[in-house]
């Protein structure tokens, strides 16, 4: 069997950042002794994890098996035709087991946890993806797995706080502040504290300090090397283009991970601009954010005069962030990506058009990216194309949309 380092399927040094964490100006080490000094010990156990067959083996196994990878590559023929321009493919990481790409790096993640002898798996969740991502993990192998989610993100995420329960692990309502997501990243924080030795922190994107944005683009560059493969198979081509939204950016960073030493072919992220880029209503970070540092690492970030992080706004609660992973600010710099954004009007719309044309209900997150296929497509020729990463499936949005669309 042909077992690739995970890395290694990063084809080019572009994404791999300096002994510190940097991928140029951008990411670097906790500012925090104590638990820089475990983050490192990660960083050192996941190399060694890598360089292992057995480690490797494992990941293919759990991918083939149990995610269910590869998942296909899929040209929209219908969706295509009613745009009129370039073919729009998509790579349907909507079909992995829990439907969703977090999957790759949970398992990722807690093999490596329990490799290093970690007694519990920890994380904070938003909408409860990334929750119910790291408990299927957990479950499977076996480890502990300790949730912090906002009091109301509890109550307006009701299916995904089923399913964490179902699962086995221990979710931990957080009421302090506004009961969200950064009051759910502090509390986390909070009970790593009192048993860091013990206990893995897993981080759900390419955010944070080292090395986790490098750790989780790893993983998630299986996105990015299959569709490559697949698409080629397919078309005896590259892509034109290759698109993702962009939140925290993993699913966009696996994906173009693949390309990324194809200058041919041009890498699009598409972020959330809400209710619109002119108002304090959205989460385009990479569009209109400045250098700032927040959660351990400097990245572009919408901030207030102080530096610190403004609430943001999406209709997608998981491109729902003010800052972004390292390597779209150094691809930004570099102009080797471009970063454009659609509104909560462009993603329902888009949500209802794939799902009545190609008979496929996307996360209202992945629509995002499929407004931007629709929106360029027809400024591009018959054979040319655009290949979307359709990030996840949108069971968990059905009931939203309606409500608001008054369907
Ligand atoms: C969490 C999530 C995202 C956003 O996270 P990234 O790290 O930017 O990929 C996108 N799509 C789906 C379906 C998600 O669950």
């Amino acid at each position: 069997m042909n077992i690739q380092h995970p890395i290694d399927t990063a084809p080019e040094h572009l994404l791999i950042p300096d002994a510190k964490g940097y991928f140029g100006a951008w990411g670097g080490p906790i500012d925090d002794p104590r638990v820089g000094a475990l983050l490192a010990e990660i960083g050192a156990a996941l190399d060694v994890a890598l360089a292992d067959p057995a480690f490797q083996a494992e990941m293919s196994r759990l991918r083939a098996t149990y995610i269910g990878r590869p998942s296909p590559v899929y040209h929209a023929r219908n969706l295509s035709a009613d745009c009129g321009g370039a073919q729009i493919w998509f790579k349907r990481e909507d079909l992995n087991h829990t439907g969703a790409h977090k999957i790759n790096h949970c398992i990722g993640e807690v093999l490596l946890a329990k490799r290093m002898g970690k007694k519990r798996v920890l994380a904070e969740t938003g909408a409860g993806q990334h929750g119910v991502a790291l408990a299927t993990a957990a479950a499977l192998l076996g480890i502990e797995c300790e949730i912090h989610m906002g009091v109301v993100d509890i109550a307006k995420e009701h299916p995904n706080v089923s399913r964490m329960k179902i699962l086995g692990c221990k979710l931990v309502p957080v009421a302090r502040g506004t009961g969200t997501l950064k009051d759910a990243v502090d509390s986390a924080f909070d009970s790593y504290m009192q048993d860091p030795e013990n206990t893995f922190f897993a981080i759900g994107s390419v955010t944070g300090p080292a090395p986790y944005p490098r750790m989780v683009q790893g993983f998630q560059s299986v996105i990015g090397t299959e569709a490559r493969r697949q698409f080629t198979e397919a078309t005896g081509t590259l892509p034109t283009e290759v698109a993702a939204c962009v939140g925290g950016g993993s699913n966009a960073i696996g994906l173009f991970s693949g390309f990324i030493d194809a200058p041919e072919v041009g890498l699009v992220g598409i972020e959330p601009s809400g209710h619109g880029l002119d108002t304090d209503k959205h989460a385009a970070t990479l569009t209109l954010g400045k250098p700032g540092h927040m959660h351990g690492f400097r990245c572009y970030m919408l901030q207030d005069d102080d530096g610190a992080p403004l609430p943001v706004h999406s209709v997608a609660s998981g491109l729902d962030y003010p800052g972004v992973g390292p390597q779209h600010c150094h691809l930004k710099d570099m102009g080797r990506a471009r970063y454009e954004s659609a509104t909560d009007d462009e993603a329902f719309d888009a949500f209802m058009i794939l799902s009545r044309r190609e008979g496929i209900i996307p996360a209202l997150e992945s629509a995002h990216a499929v407004a931007y296929a629709i929106r360029r497509a027809p400024q591009m020729r018959p054979d040319q194309s655009i290949l979307v990463n359709l990030s996840g499936r949108g069971d968990k949005d059905i009931d939203f949309v309606i409500r608001s669309l008054g369907l």
